[in-house]
């Protein structure tokens, strides 16, 4: 069965992403995370593309391996640099493993690239999109944003070019991290008022460190409610209370979205698999 009847069939589900190591970093360790957490069954695996599409083999390596393992994966998978040409080896590359899913997105100006330099072909995820809907038979993820993507002026124009992405044919939604339980109840409810019916994952980032959660929280924009403030402030400087309290604020976050009646998670893994098992376990997701 496909990702998306996957996902309707069920009462509750979660998937899980992972990200490839850097080059020169040994693939052991995401190997060992996925390994470790694929018996808990997730509806599908995504694997993320590096920024300018340098550690593309990777991904499509991380990707041909879940795949292998009986499990649906979701190749991520940028405007950045892309041409039609180097889109369609990628999508015969995934084809030929077996992977017809892909996350489609626009990504962000690397460190050193121009804007132009950067998205020649495809200027926004919706460009993409129409390209990878070109190929019949090819599932397509978008992004979306529960406080609107940080060059947004308003969560109402972010939603226009979700409106869009679905007019495209997107498949599903998976949305950013998001630390406010209430933003995203919000975009789930303005998303319903809008008639957007594609399915939407909620995006779950797990609290554990948190230097990590204040650069990612200003990277993207989002923020750092009340709760989340008192755990950094408190536990900032004891690591392992601070994990302890941060696994407990996802745990926390999941439980109040489905009593919401949102009860399709994405977790963002960082690789961390015995974390991650800690959150499906404690929030009802998978069973001890
Ligand atoms: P877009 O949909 O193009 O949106 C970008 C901005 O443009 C938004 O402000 C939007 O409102 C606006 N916009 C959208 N469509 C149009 C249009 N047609 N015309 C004009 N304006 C428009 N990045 C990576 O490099 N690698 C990854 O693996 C990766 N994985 C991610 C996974 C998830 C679940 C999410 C949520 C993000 C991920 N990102 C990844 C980050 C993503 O690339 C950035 O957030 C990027 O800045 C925007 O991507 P997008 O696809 O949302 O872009």
């Amino acid at each position: 069965m496909g990702i998306i009847r996957q996902l309707a069939a069920k009462e509750s589900a979660f998937s899980l992403e992972f990200f490839p190591p850097k080059k020169d970093m040994p693939m052991s360790t995401v190997y060992f995370a996925i390994d470790r957490l694929a018996v808990r069954q997730p509806v599908f695996v995504s694997v993320t593309y590096g920024a300018g599409g340098g550690n593309r083999d990777r991904t499509l390596e991380v990707v041909s391996r879940v795949s292998s393992m009986g499990l649906d994966a979701i190749a991520h998978l940028t405007c950045v640099g892309a041409t039609p040409a180097t889109i369609s080896e990628i999508l015969d590359t995934l084809e030929a493993k077996g992977v017809r899913n892909v996350l489609a997105l626009r990504g962000d100006v690397p460190a050193g690239m121009d804007r132009e330099t950067a998205f020649t072909h495809y200027r926004h995820a919706t460009d993409l999109i129409a390209e990878i809907k070109k190929r019949p038979g090819f599932i397509v993820a978008a992004a979306a944003y529960p406080e609107a993507h940080v060059e947004s002026p308003s969560l109402e124009q972010d939603i226009e070019y979700m409106k869009l992405k679905a007019e495209l044919g997107v498949d599903l939604f998976i949305t950013q991290l998001c630390f406010d339980t209430g933003a995203v109840i919000n975009l789930y409810e303005r998303l319903y008022k809008e008639g957007v019916k594609t399915p939407v994952v909620t995006g779950i980032m797990p609290v554990l460190n948190p230097n990590q959660i204040i650069r990612m929280a200003l990277l993207s924009a989002c923020s750092i409610p009340a709760p989340l403030s008192k755990i950094i402030s408190r536990y900032g400087e004891q690591p392992e209370e601070f994990k302890k309290a941060g696994l407990d604020y996802a745990v926390r976050q999941i439980a109040l979205l489905m009593e919401h009646g949102i009860n399709k998670f994405h977790l963002y893994t960082m690789n961390k698999a015995e974390e991650i098992d800690q959150i499906l376990i404690h929030s009802g997701l998978v069973k001890r």
